[in-house]
């Protein structure tokens, strides 16, 4: 960052800060990933520069040669990894992908029945407060009372009785197997379109450890920065009949030029995603959040829908007796950054909330397995259990700072090493 420190001392200042904190402590955000330093230098590059509406040959500016190769080169990996018939790989974010698929399906006013946002559904799913909520009639199914688990009779009795146009499926916060073929029964039952929304769960299905949706929904939608471990972007799946219609939602309709350093940068990230090692990863990360998950319950915390199938789970603090985020703000003091959130039936507001999600994408990128998984239960424990001891969480936090020196932050270095 020579340039950088020279120019902008204060933008290169917060750069390290960035990258000490990401070094220092053990982020157990679900959403988040570590990208590799092919990743980064996509990014970061000179691609950046070009503009280029429209799509690979068909493009409204001239000089489009070489960044035509890195969207057809993302295009067609994308195609490979997911098995899937249309790729587009401009959609600068998850909502933007999504609301591509609505407009291009949808009228205003039509009607989408997608998983309720305080049941582990996203906001995009037409939710209130996003403008898919303001635009469509949104209708939503949650979880069971019960058992936690996505309630498919209540999917069904919904889509019976309220006739959508297209039903969502896909989370933010759901920690089990999602069943796409039991939503495609439900939705030719009701004559509806069906999206997944894979956002979370990309890279364990590009990993073959979660079930894919490609083969019984009309479309898919994914972030390219949670467990896929890509840059921050989005992508769009379908099947050719509909790949003019997304296409021209996505631009001219929704945006102008896309970014073709990102563009470059998903390439990569797809490519990364073909490989022998990034399936073990797939597999490992599964097999973290379980060992976090038994370890945390061994301990007497209370796991929402009792385990994990995928990257993350949910722990109802309730008997504990402390909020979310008192328990967020606790561990993050302690060198363990993760967040609150709600769990189904919370009684407390999403800015308290009964909960917290952990997630595994990142320790698993920095080669952290089962034992340091105890590891990390351990000092969960430690701190939730004294949430207001700061001397401790001061403690806490050196151990974790001396303990993350082990683990590199880029993916490779640990690979070539
Ligand atoms: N879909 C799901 C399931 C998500 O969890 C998220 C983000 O957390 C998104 C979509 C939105 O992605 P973005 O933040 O890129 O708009």
């Amino acid at each position: 960052m020579t340039a950088l420190m020279k120019m902008d001392p204060d933008i290169a200042g917060v750069i390290s800060g960035e990258e000490r904190r990401e070094a220092d402590k053990i982020i157990l955000i679900a959403s988040e990933n570590y990208v590799s330093q092919a990743v980064i230098e996509a990014q970061g590059s000179i691609l950046s520069n070009k503009y280029a509406e429209g799509y690979p040959s068909k493009r409204f500016y001239e000089g489009c040669e070489y960044v035509d190769e890195a969207e057809s080169l993302a295009i067609e990996r994308a195609k490979d990894l997911f098995k899937a018939e249309h790729c587009n790989v401009q959609p600068l974010s998850g909502t933007i992908a999504n609301l591509a698929v609505y407009l291009t399906m949808l009228k205003p006013g039509d009607t989408i029945l997608g998983m309720n946002l305080s049941h582990g559904g996203h906001l995009s799913h037409g939710a209130p407060a996003s403008f898919t909520g303001r635009i469509f009639q949104s209708y939503h199914y949650g979880v069971s009372r019960e058992t936690h688990l996505i309630d498919y009779d209540e999917v069904r009795t919904m889509a019976r009785s309220v006739k959508p146009r297209m039903i969502v499926v896909g989370a933010s916060s759901y920690s089990r197997i999602i069943d796409f073929g039991k939503f495609r029964e439900i939705a030719d039952e009701v004559g509806a379109l069906l999206m997944s929304d894979i956002a979370h769960i990309a890279g364990l299905v590009a990993a073959g450890v979660h079930p894919s949706p490609v083969p019984y929904v009309d479309f898919v939608t994914s972030t390219t920065h949670k467990t896929l471990r890509g840059p921050r972007g989005a992508f769009i799946l379908c099947r050719k009949e509909y790949a003019s219609k997304i296409d021209s939602t996505v631009f001219p309709g929704l945006q102008g030029g896309p970014f073709m350093n990102i563009i470059a940068a998903k390439a990569v990230c797809f490519k990364e995603a073909q490989t022998e090692q990034f399936r073990e990863y797939g597999k490992q990360i599964v097999r973290n959040a379980k060992a976090l998950c038994q370890a945390l319950k061994e301990k007497g915390y209370d796991i929402v829908t009792g385990s994990t199938d995928n990257h993350m789970f949910l722990v109802d603090l309730t008997n504990k007796g402390i909020t979310g985020r008192d328990a967020a703000h606790a561990l993050d003091r302690a060198g363990i950054t993760l967040n609150k959130n709600v769990i189904p039936f919370d009684t407390q507001s999403p800015y308290v909330t009964s909960g917290i999600r952990i997630g595994t994408p990142i320790v698993t990128t920095r080669g952290m397995r089962e034992r340091e998984m105890a590891q990390i239960a351990e000092w969960i424990d430690r701190v939730l259990s004294n949430v207001s001891d700061k001397s401790l969480q001061k403690q806490v936090a050196s151990e974790v700072k001396a303990f993350c020196t082990n683990y590199p932050i880029r993916p490779e270095i640990r690979n070539e090493g």
